[in-house]
């Protein structure tokens, strides 16, 4: 395949639709394949060969370190969760350094002090890796890759959904959701986005809100092992919205949203008012949508809180009635929520 013409703009790496329609046109038509269930072209989080998932992310955030993390933080966390979001326990991760040169040792060893920090605590091996030092303004970029295993919580959360209803696969995926589900949000969204914006030139609200990067795996063994979790993903760029749009597509149902349900701080609401900014849309690094089988939503809620996630919440359900997601306003009025063009924001992960 060759295509002429045109150049690669910002909006085709930036976690929305445009994103989604480059990869399909460019990248994914030259390689599509699989090992195992998934396919490339399915795009979930993680692909899975026998026992194993896989998953690879870069990470360019600007700036490298910001209220509640660093660069570093978010490579673990973000590439553990696109792992833990299929249900399967990580286990063994990569690390691959590209810096400017010139780049402060004090700023890079604090990064990877909190990669150590993380890793160790998720019982991570990081047991390979590469370094490149570049004459070019990136600061640092750090792609870290991952593999996760199957575990006795995954198997038992897929045992609870087989005695609901017919589960064809061997891990969550974000095409599993039936109709007449139940949706979660496992804390209050946005607080990424909008922490890692608001310490940009330029914008420095007084605001108390700190990035939510946190490894999921750390509650979600908990959770999977309560059960009749049939989807999963991380809503990373593109925010809750793009999420919720990626299940319903690729699972084929429509979802209602009550949109005065969804955990948010005040002060992100407020943030994001100001600056024209959606708040479905802004990255998060640390939560899960999850959709559950309706008789043990209640208990996921629960297991949920318990394992700390105080601020989870039933957000919808899922429906056959129509294909969109639609976001029900508080005075009963309804409206389509679209997945996002791009991520409102660059580089905050
Ligand atoms: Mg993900």
């Amino acid at each position: 395949m060759i295509v002429n013409g045109g150049v690669v703009r910002k909006e085709d790496g930036a976690g929305g639709r445009y994103m989604s329609e480059f990869l399909k046109r460019i990248v994914i038509p030259r390689f599509d394949s699989s090992a195992g269930e998934i396919k490339l072209s399915d795009m979930d989080d993680s692909s899975d060969f026998d026992d194993y998932v896989f998953t690879t992310d870069t990470y360019v955030v600007d700036p490298p370190v910001f209220p509640g993390g660093s660069i570093g933080k978010l490579a673990v966390c973000g590439t553990s969760n696109d792992i833990a979001v299929m249900g399967a326990e990580p286990k063994i991760m990569s690390l691959s350094l590209i810096i400017q040169e010139g780049f402060e040792i004090q700023l890079l060893s604090r990064i990877l002090d909190e990669m150590a920090f993380w890793t160790k605590k998720l019982d991570i091996s990081l047991i390979t890796g590469d370094t490149k030092v570049v004459n070019a303004n990136i600061g640092i970029a750090i792609n870290t890759s991952g593999i996760g295993v199957r575990n006795a919580s995954l198997e038992r959360n897929i045992d609870v959904v087989r005695e609901y209803r017919r589960y064809p696969w061997k891990w969550v995926r974000d095409c599993g959701a039936g109709e007449k589900e139940v949706i979660i949000v496992s804390g209050r969204i946005a607080e990424h986005g909008v922490s890692v914006l608001n310490t940009r030139e330029g914008i420095s609200f007084d605001l108390e809100v700190e990035s939510d990067a946190y490894p999921v795996w750390l509650f979600l063994r908990d959770v999977l092992e309560v059960g009749g979790i049939t989807a999963m993903k991380d809503p990373t760029r593109g925010g809750l919205a793009n999420a919720l749009n990626e299940i319903s597509e690729k699972s084929g149902v429509g979802m209602v949203i009550h949109e005065e349900r969804i955990p948010m701080l005040e002060s992100v609401r407020g943030f994001c008012d100001v600056l024209g900014l959606d708040p479905l849309a802004m990255a998060n690094e640390g939560k899960v949508v999850m959709i559950v089988v309706e008789e043990m939503a209640d208990d996921v809620l629960k297991s949920l809180r318990k394992a700390g996630q105080k601020y989870a919440e039933i957000i919808g359900y899922t429906t056959s009635e129509h294909q969109e997601v639609v976001l029900e306003t508080k005075i009963g009025t309804r409206k389509i929520l679209p997945p996002p063009m791009a991520d409102p924001v660059p580089r905050v992960c």
